[in-house]
């Protein structure tokens, strides 16, 4: 674990214990997920020291720019496995419009778009395994009722709306996971989440 300012960057394991001994005032039912689209997986990459850092930073100085008080997402993960607490938790995330009372935000950097970023096994395994350690921690049933992508939110609206319909983003990425629909998610993406076993 180290901490730069109010950024913690941790291993999946020392997250996993951080999260266990949290306590949380803030009712959470979404768990919201996302790519940065930028930076990418070669910016990152080019970077070779303080990465994590240095990006946290920088994806703060853009959010701030587009008129957000701090960083968006109470989370960020890193193409080696590595994750990052930015927002506090008990602060409402700045993420999908009409979805962040009740939810934490999760940035996964990389462009996961069909032809972009090809995801790493070690980022695999953090993102499947932090969506089952919150699903866990805040009791939410593993489905698209509680685990989300951005994708499914009309912008405009801050509603669902069905799959080629609204304004939406392709947030986390039209190949996350082979895809960013509802049906993708729960075909590829939420048995891997439900295969992970958490000790409380
Ligand atoms: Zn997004």
């Amino acid at each position: 674990m180290t901490q730069q300012g109010k950024f913690i960057l941790f291993t999946l394991d020392e997250f996993a214990s951080w999260l266990d001994n949290l306590i949380l005032h803030r009712k959470i039912s979404l768990i919201q997920n996302h790519h940065t689209f930028l930076p990418d997986y070669k910016a990152f990459n080019k970077r070779k020291t303080d990465k994590y850092f240095t990006w946290l930073v920088s994806m703060e100085a853009a959010h701030q720019e587009r008129g957000f008080s701090e960083i968006a997402q109470n989370i960020t993960t890193f193409p080696d496995g590595m994750l990052a607490i930015c927002r506090n938790f008990e602060t409402l995330p700045a993420g999908i419009k009409g979805a962040n009372a009740n939810g934490i935000c999760m940035e996964h950097l990389g462009n996961f778009d069909l032809g972009k970023d090809t995801m790493t096994e070690e980022h695999k395994h953090t993102i499947v395994t932090i969506n089952a350690l919150l699903c866990a921690k805040f009791k939410l049933g593993i489905s698209t009722k509680s685990v989300v992508y951005h994708h499914w939110y009309d912008l405009n609206t801050g509603k669902q709306v069905v799959e080629g319909t609204g304004t939406t983003k392709t947030c986390p990425g039209t190949n996350f996971f082979g895809g960013n629909t509802k049906e993708a998610c729960q075909k590829n993406f939420l048995p891997l989440v439900e295969q992970v076993v958490v000790v409380a």
